[in-house]
């Protein structure tokens, strides 16, 4: 397994690094983003423990690489905001449409580039979505119609196992998003694209772990580690 640190959008003030994770077989390519929104912390630190996971040796990349940006809007982050613009709805709405904004051109050039497999997009929102179904925290979105359907359903149920509050279930979700990375690479690069929602009025601690384990599935689902 081979480390190494690049940066994105590195000659502009929104330049954030990003961490390229290479197994010694080949196999499948996996993004992994946190921090689009700079206010959704729980993704971030989840990302970030990951990172750490793989430099210390706790956790191998067997096969295949990981692109993983813990702090994609590092302005954003700074300031605990979301960030303006949303970088969400400045990614490519179609094919010939370029990228609104330095961060999401030079991200979603690499993933042209490296064509990824899967790419995962870790948030956090508002509500419980089993209790309220209009709300997406606690959710797994992925494109309608899209090949990573099985593996969402999987890890939902997975997760929902280990929850004894069925309020704090997650639920899937099937939607499009126009200028989200989700649905960039869903429709442009025909990743399997799914984004991750916790829900942020619950424990910071709590919601670290939600995202860490489901990190480890999807890493998991994509065969990057073993399991
Ligand atoms: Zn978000």
């Amino acid at each position: 397994m081979k480390i190494s640190e690049q940066m994105l959008a590195s000659h502009t003030r929104y330049k954030t690094s990003y961490s390229m994770i290479k197994g010694k077989n080949p196999g499948p390519t996996v993004f992994l983003t946190a921090g689009v929104h700079g206010n959704e912390v729980a993704s971030i630190r989840a990302a970030e423990q990951w990172l750490k996971k793989f430099r210390q040796g706790d956790f191998v990349i067997s096969r295949g690489k990981l692109i993983l940006v813990p702090i994609f809007n590092m302005a954003a982050y700074k300031k605990r905001t979301r960030g303006k613009p949303d970088l969400n709805r400045t990614f490519p709405k179609s094919s010939g449409n370029t990228a609104g904004h330095p961060l999401s051109k030079d991200l979603f050039e690499l993933a042209e580039k490296l064509r990824p497999d899967w790419y995962i997009d870790l948030h956090e929102a508002n509500g419980l979505s089993s209790v309220n179904p209009k709300r997406l925290g606690q959710t797994l979105i992925t494109n309608p119609g899209s090949k990573a359907i099985p593996a969402v359903r999987r890890i939902v149920s997975k997760m929902n196992g280990s929850i004894p509050d069925s309020a704090k279930h997650f639920t899937v979700r099937l939607k499009q998003k126009e200028g989200s990375g989700r649905t960039a690479a869903s429709r442009l690069l025909h990743a399997k694209a799914i984004t991750v929602e916790t829900c942020w009025s619950l424990p910071l601690t709590k919601r670290i772990d939600y995202q860490s384990r489901i990190i480890h599935y999807l890493l998991e689902e994509a065969r990057l580690i073993d399991r």
